[in-house]
């Protein structure tokens, strides 16, 4: 059902007036790696909001590797997203671990975000299948773009049409960076299926100072948007403070990207 040889014209997904895929303007998907308090979330969304992004992403229920790290606010987290974007006018993406808290989600997301760390958790795909909210279906740490492909087949074939893919970086032996952006993966989604791709610059290198060229890199190989993470002090943030972008940094990225034309 991805296939391009089942459906020739690409898949378009609209999100409020926001449109995906195809050869609409390339989206930006910005806001902060989690939700960490009303404060934190208000002053990333207004900020965003000001420069023309129209979809939010911050993360509630957190996949950290540490047990005893940040774990995210849970439904809070979730409700405090929801009433800045509503403030702002804005789009909330955010992820979904575990298909019991869908019915929260449905709540209050506007976009179902399948994390790396569960692009196999088929019991979640076949429960965010069945729901009727975009997906956003990012790419597993170490998977294949088949393996990719059929987590999107579980969606599709529950009956939701409305997956984006994302690729956020795959694991390899390369250690300067915290994963290797695979642009093969994307120019291959592309050719081989009709869904839009987006691309996690922040994830995918781990590094501010990639985050300019990774996108250019995404937006030549025919992505249709990039995902980043923006944290109003990203250096006391509870989750990725390495990598999330400040406000002068995200202006900055936009000009050196052209986003700031793209977006106005
Ligand atoms: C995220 O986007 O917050 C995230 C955890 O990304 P990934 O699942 O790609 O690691
Ligand atoms: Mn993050």
């Amino acid at each position: 059902l991805t296939s391009r040889q089942t459906r020739r014209e690409d898949t378009v997904v609209k999100l409020g007036d926001v449109v995906l895929g195809s050869h609409h303007a390339p989206v930006l998907v910005a806001g902060p790696c989690s939700i960490e308090s009303h404060e934190q979330v208000e002053a990333a969304a207004a900020f965003v909001a000001s420069r023309g992004v129209k979809l939010f992403r911050g993360g509630a229920f957190k996949p950290r590797t540490d047990p005893y790290s940040f774990q995210g606010l849970g439904e809070q987290g979730l409700r405090l997203g929801r009433e800045a974007c509503d403030r702002h006018g804005l789009l909330f993406i955010s992820e979904i671990m575990d298909a019991c808290d869908l019915p929260l989600f449905l709540e209050y997301a506007d976009v179902l975000q399948i994390g790396a760390r569960n692009m196999q958790n088929f019991t979640l795909l076949r429960a965010v299948g069945r729901a009727n909210k975009p997906v956003l279906l990012k790419r597993g740490l170490s998977a294949t773009i088949e393996e990719w492909l059929m987590a999107a087949e579980y969606l599709l074939s529950e009956g939701n049409t409305n997956v984006i893919l994302c690729e956020r970086g795959i694991r390899t032996f390369e250690r300067y960076t915290r994963n290797t952006l695979d642009v093969s993966a994307v120019a291959l989604a592309k050719q081989e299926t009709h869904l839009p791709v987006l691309v996690d610059v922040t994830h995918s290198g781990g590094r501010r100072d990639l985050l300019v060229p990774l996108t250019k890199a995404g937006l030549a190989v025919g992505a249709d948007g990039i995902m980043v993470e923006v944290h109003p002090n990203p250096a006391v943030a509870l989750s990725d403070n390495k990598q999330q972008m400040d406000f002068d940094a995200f202006d900055r990225y936009l000009e050196e990207t052209g986003y700031h034309k793209k977006l106005s």
